[in-house]
């Protein structure tokens, strides 16, 4: 029997990289739903190629390309974050949550609440929203899966293990494209520096966020939510390499660690094929040629996002949201030039310190209303903070 599969953000990096695995087993899955954004001519095809039941674009004013895309196949179209919803709330066994950002949680809500397994890559969800995807996962009795490839890493080696024997988690980074860049030097680094990546081949927004570590603090906050852990025994490890993702350390002093290329569709197949394993086509490490793997504490000053991550645990509530939610507009102003390298950590931290001093992130109730407002209202501080540049 085929499962039944929708995949959010189907035309991104994520997306693409599961159709992929779906690709080569098409006998197994029936695709549902597939959305994406401006990429209309990479949704259509795919749309045709899986013989999708629905096709939604994020932009309405690319619905009339979607539709004269498709004209003819009988597929359902949609546009706008809605329809996306919709299309998520579809009865399917699997739902790929890859949308970037902030977008990507209500249609993961939507997902759970119709019960179906999140293979969860859209981190932002449980930074913005933990609590209420954990919630809405157990009212309908629905899973959650880790796709970011750290989190798979650490689900893998707790397979079989009791949390009460964890004494640590570690997660690792590469350090992204500044990685060995004199300190002095990154505050005039260009959006094009930093979203050329050493190792992994990412969407544009996260490549920048792992040169500036924001990635690396959102998925500490990811652990914490994904693991329930103590922020206490969450661990940062530069590794350049890119080789080994996590460890986890065990009370008699074990350290598990899961090591593979770097190439998402070994997270993502992990999830697809979950609790099972399968086959997946990617690279097999020889150790021998690799024959070094290094690794180095993580600099806070280089790299302030990380202290961030450790205040928004330490605040807990809305904090999450907030610090998302600042760092998307301080990514958006640094890719419009708006704004410097360095200066993204600024605008994230006074957004924070002003929405916190102000308990923005103490809310009575944690419901997808309350975080929708949130979000706006550190969207709207953090733009604030950001130069207006007219040209
Ligand atoms: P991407 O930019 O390549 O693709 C994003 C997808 O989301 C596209 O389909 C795009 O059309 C869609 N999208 C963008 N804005 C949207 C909006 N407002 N509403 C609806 N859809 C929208 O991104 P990606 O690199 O594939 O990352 C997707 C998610 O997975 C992110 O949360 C990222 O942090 C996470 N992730 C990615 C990787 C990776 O290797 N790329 C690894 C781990 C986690
Ligand atoms: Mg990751």
């Amino acid at each position: 029997m085929s499962r039944a599969i929708s995949v959010l953000g189907a035309t991104g990096s994520i997306g693409q990289n599961t159709l992929d695995l779906v690709a080569r087993a098409p006998e197994a899955y029936r695709v549902v739903a597939l959305t994406g954004g401006r990429n209309i001519a990479q949704l259509a095809a795919d749309t045709r190629r899986f013989r999708a039941e629905v096709a939604v674009t994020s932009e309405p004013a690319l619905l009339d390309d979607l539709r004269a895309a498709l004209a003819g196949s009988g597929v359902e179209v949609a546009a706008g974050p809605q329809a996306i919803a919709e299309a998520a709330a579809r009865p399917a066994d699997w739902v790929m949550s890859a949308i970037v950002g902030f977008a990507g949680l209500a249609p993961g809500i939507a997902a759970l609440g119709q019960g179906a397994t999140l293979a969860l890559a859209n981190k932002e969800s449980l930074v913005a929203a933990g609590a209420l995807v954990k919630a809405t996962a157990k009212a309908h009795g629905a899973r959650v899966l880790p796709v970011d490839s750290e989190h798979s890493a650490v689900f893998q080696a707790l397979v079989g293990e009791d949390m009460a024997a964890v004494e640590r988690i570690i997660i690792t980074a590469s350090g992204g494209a500044f990685r060995d860049w004199p300190l002095e030097k990154l505050a005039s680094a260009t959006p094009e520096q930093a979203a050329t990546h050493p190792n992994w081949d990412m969407g544009q927004r996260i490549t920048i966020d792992s040169a500036s570590m924001f990635n690396k603090a959102l998925e500490v906050i990811e652990t914490r939510e994904f693991f329930d852990v103590d922020p206490d025994r969450i661990e940062v490890l530069v590794h350049p390499e890119s080789l080994v993702h996590a460890l986890v350390g065990f009370t008699d002093g074990a350290l598990m660690a899961h090591v593979g290329p770097p190439d998402m569709r070994h997270a993502i197949g992990y999830a697809l094929h979950w609790p099972d394993r399968g086959h997946v086509p990617v690279e097999r490490l020889d150790l021998s040629r690799v024959a070094q793997l290094t690794f180095r504490p993580a600099d806070e000053a280089r790299w302030p996002a990380l202290r961030l991550a450790r205040e928004v645990m330490h605040q807990g509530g809305l904090s999450g949201c907030i610090f998302n939610a600042a760092k998307e507009i301080a990514l958006d102003a640094f890719i419009a030039r708006q704004i410097g390298f360095m200066d993204m950590a600024r605008v994230v931290e006074e957004t924070m310190t002003a929405m916190f001093t102000a308990n923005c992130h103490k809310a009575a109730q944690l419901t997808l209303d309350t975080i929708v407002e949130t979000d706006h209202l550190a969207r709207e501080r953090a733009g604030a903070l950001v130069p207006l540049a007219c040209n």
